[in-house]
């Protein structure tokens, strides 16, 4: 059946499959809560097409990678390809529990998920159980976790999403990779338009929304010269610099939705994951990407507005 699985994976779109034996997690994971029985957890890794970070790189299209590179994917492509491997497995006559993340719900009563509509998402909302999936992919052997907290893959770097079915079927495990490719360079710290991310890597993800969703016009095609006139230190955030906490976040993003959002409450990510693009950057530099391309995918220095340009509130 193991055989079976990664062939229909890789006809549902899936580049990665790992498997990773229950005796993996601890036994308070949530995988036990979520399915007492379970003995393996399977991971399925998904590319994000390099092509549709192009756009933000070149400061010219911003609507693909939110619609192909996080809506498409989260919503038909993992889905789709979950149902039918999980078909698969009860059919063998074992039971299959697919996981996905669900964007809207958050067990913290401050959550924030930078991808979506701040006000859309439901917090609190304790009874909902997910696994950790960064833990779960590096689990099944899919890759190795980044300083900026992301899964790095050897064959598509950080450009990748993924999803998980819990089954009670005892599969032959995938080895947990060695981590390799992260070497703390800190390029992703340093390329975040909003500095969301400490020299730690760790991430202020109500301050990574702010700017995920364009909050620093040097790098923000579609903000107006007098935008979010009324703050005090709009300069500053226009900049990349004020202080932010929750509730100035929200009141900046209520000001900072200039562009159509995609369906799902998914907000056009106008940072176009800038944090996610320096590190693809760095591992193509160094060598360590197993997927090669004909040319690198960064030709130029990244292009930037001119603060200066911000000063009218006019
Ligand atoms: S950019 Fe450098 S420090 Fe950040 S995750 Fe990638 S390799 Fe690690
Ligand atoms: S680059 Fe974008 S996604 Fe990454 S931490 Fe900064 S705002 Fe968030």
């Amino acid at each position: 059946m193991r055989d079976k699985i990664i062939s229909l994976a890789k006809d549902c779109c899936a580049d990665l499959v790992g498997f990773a034996p229950a005796a993996r997690f601890d036994k308070n994971d949530p995988v036990f809560k979520l399915m007492p029985e379970v003995k393996t957890v399977i991971g399925l890794g998904f590319r994000v097409l390099r092509g549709v970070y192009r756009g933000v790189e070149e400061g010219s299209t911003y609507y693909q990678y939110t619609t192909m590179g996080v809506e498409n994917m989260e919503e038909t492509i993992l889905p789709m390809a979950l149902v039918r491997i999980s078909q698969l497995i009860e059919e063998e006559g074992f039971t299959a529990l697919p996981q996905r993340r669900h964007q809207q719900i958050m067990a913290e009563s401050d959550g924030m998920n930078p991808e979506v509509d701040f006000s859309r998402i439901w917090r609190g909302v304790k009874a909902e159980t997910q696994l950790n999936f960064e833990d779960a992919a590096v689990k099944c052997g899919l890759g190795e976790l980044g300083l900026h907290g992301g899964l790095l893959t050897d064959e598509f770097g950080p450009f990748v999403r993924y999803c998980f079915i819990l089954t009670d079927a005892e599969l032959e495990p995938t080895q947990i990779k060695a981590p390799h490719l992260c070497d703390r360079c800190g390029e992703c710290v340093r390329a975040c338009p909003g500095h969301a991310l400490d020299a730690d890597g760790k991430r202020d993800d109500w301050r990574c929304a702010v700017y995920y969703n364009g909050a620093n016009g040097t790098k923000n095609p579609f903000m107006p010269p007098n935008a979010l006139a009324d703050f005090d230190d709009r300069l500053d955030i226009i900049a990349g610099e004020a202080k932010i906490d929750r509730e100035k976040a929200k009141a900046i993003l209520r000001e900072l939705y200039f562009y159509p959002p995609a369906q799902h409450a998914y907000q056009c990510s106008i940072c176009g994951r800038a944090c996610d693009v320096a590190c693809y950057v760095h591992l193509e530099e160094k060598g360590l990407l197993t997927r090669g391309f004909k040319k690198k995918f960064r030709e130029r220095e990244p292009w930037q507005f001119n603060i200066e340009d911000f000063k009218t509130k006019e």
